[in-house]
């Protein structure tokens, strides 16, 4: 039986939030045509769309954001955000940035604008798997975004450790076939997002990283759930069986030259990100250069002194043990629990979500039809839960072709906001997709009816095929 693990927190404040009826629902499902990304959370009951931004802070967050410093320039907020970044990376360059985005915004054109310099002709970034914002960037930019994660990371229903792993094969082969002076930089996820946020190994971080540098190619870490990689990296690798979180996350960081990260997930925040560059200074400073227009001024970049300081907190209460056991152990929950009922999800459960594999529940629905948002829907007018795709709907058309880009994986992702929802809700949630057990067969997909040219999975309406 799925065992529950306790919170290691009691709650001091509520939300009040209610389940709309059918008819609401309905009647709101219609008007978002089709696309939950357009539903307003008010016609929600348990929100599972994202992990990004809808942590709940600790008190002693909300406390340290009383002590925040708005100064213009030199906040004493962004010096101990870089004594944190000192203490947790090893990085010496800290850029204050609005969120993950903006951190791939300031770092992102200056990799390809350097190798440009170089020689490349042709830019590429390779990643065991870009994030949908990231690999928009890189396209931005006029690079391409190449994914090589494990071929273990499409077997839904095979237990492996480590199914954010580069395949380093691909790795090597990719850099043979567009030659490393266009590789503009290998992105490291932790964890992979999109495999269904798995954990990348220690050994393939290490392996990954001294291919870069026999190649001179810059690595950066997509640092958005760093602590819950670490976590996963001290449970499941001998090595690190006696290692704190902290320790881990030193030697994680070894390997890679820079970090992007989103401050909305692991560090706890509900807007907030950052670059770090290890001891680059001349990129540090081309990065700077971009901020300040792009962001802010250097010292703040899109954030107030008081974000900063809630940051610096929340770095603190993410890479704790007893936290990160009770948050990784919640997720873990709601996976047995579907798996118990016969539901198909991707297995291991990973950090921030259970991915339920729709390919399988709806075999009869094609990727261009988008099975797991069809699902998604039905979940929603079932429940009020509102969950997200991770599939063909979020992958998007090839820029050159204008096709369909072929998904391996169609995924409807429970997402799990941190420290928000207690474990009835996660009963709730598992309750109410297995009561739909017996629809899934007669369910129908779905088409356009706006499409928008990037990044469509935000703003795109569908319409139900008759
Ligand atoms: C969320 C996320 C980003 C982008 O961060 P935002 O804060 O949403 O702009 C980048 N990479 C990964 C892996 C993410 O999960």
């Amino acid at each position: 039986m799925a065992k529950r693990i306790v919170e290691p927190f009691r709650i001091k404040m509520v939300e009040n939030i209610r389940i709309p009826s059918r008819e609401e629902r309905e009647d709101a499902l219609k008007k978002a045509g089709y696309n939950p990304f357009l539903l307003p959370s008010d016609a929600v009951y348990i929100d599972l769309l994202t992990d990004s931004g809808t942590n709940a802070m600790s008190d002693r967050q909300w406390a340290a954001m009383m002590t925040g410093d708005e100064a213009y320039a030199g906040s004493r907020n962004y010096y101990d955000l870089e004594k944190k970044v000192k203490e947790l990376f090893d990085y010496n360059y800290v850029i204050p940035t609005h969120q993950g985005r903006g951190a791939e915004n300031v770092l992102f054109p200056v990799l390809v604008n350097l190798k440009k310099k170089l020689g490349a002709t042709n830019p590429v970034f390779i990643s065991n798997f870009h994030f949908d914002t990231t690999a928009a960037h890189v396209e931005l930019n006029g690079a391409k975004a190449i994914n090589i994660v494990t071929e273990k990371a499409f077997d839904s229903e095979t237990y492996d450790d480590w199914k954010g792993n580069f395949d380093i094969q691909k790795l090597n082969e990719n850099i043979k076939k567009y030659g490393a002076e266009n590789v503009a930089a290998i992105v490291s996820t932790v964890t992979c997002n999109s495999a269904g946020g798995q954990p990348v190994q220690m050994e393939n971080l290490k392996q990954v990283y001294e291919i870069a540098k026999k190649h001179n190619i810059f690595v950066v870490m997509d640092s958005a759930r760093f602590c819950e990689n670490a976590y996963f990296i001290k449970e499941r690798d001998p090595a690190y069986k006696n290692a704190t979180i902290k320790d881990v996350i030193l030697d994680m960081y070894k390997y890679a030259d820079a970090l992007t990260m989103s401050a909305k997930k692991d560090p706890l925040l509900n807007i907030g990100g950052m670059v770090c560059i290890k001891n680059d200074e001349n990129i540090f400073t081309l990065a700077r250069q971009r901020c300040v227009p792009m962001e802010g001024f250097v010292t703040y970049g899109g954030l107030t002194g008081r974000d900063m300081a809630a940051m610096v907190q929340g770095l603190e209460e993410g890479t704790g043990y007893d936290y990160l056991h009770y948050r990784i152990g919640q997720v873990k929950y709601l996976g047995d629990r579907l798996r118990e009922a016969g539901i198909p999800i991707q297995y291991p459960t990973g950090g921030h979500a259970v991915f339920v594999d729709c390919k399988k529940l709806v075999p009869h629905i094609p990727g261009d039809q988008f099975p797991a948002q069809t699902v998604i829907n039905n979940l929603y007018l079932e429940s009020g839960v509102r969950a997200v795709e991770v599939g063909s709907f979020l992958l998007g058309r090839d820029p050159e072709t204008g096709k369909q880009k072929h998904s391996d994986m169609e995924f409807m992702r429970l997402t799990i906001a941190r420290r928000v929802y207690t474990n009835d809700h996660m009963d709730y949630i598992a309750d109410s997709l297995i009561a739909l057990k017996d629809k899934f067969s007669s369910m129908k997909g779905l088409d356009f009816e706006y499409e928008p040219p990037v990044l469509r999975h935000f703003t795109a309406r569908l319409k139900p095929i008759k």
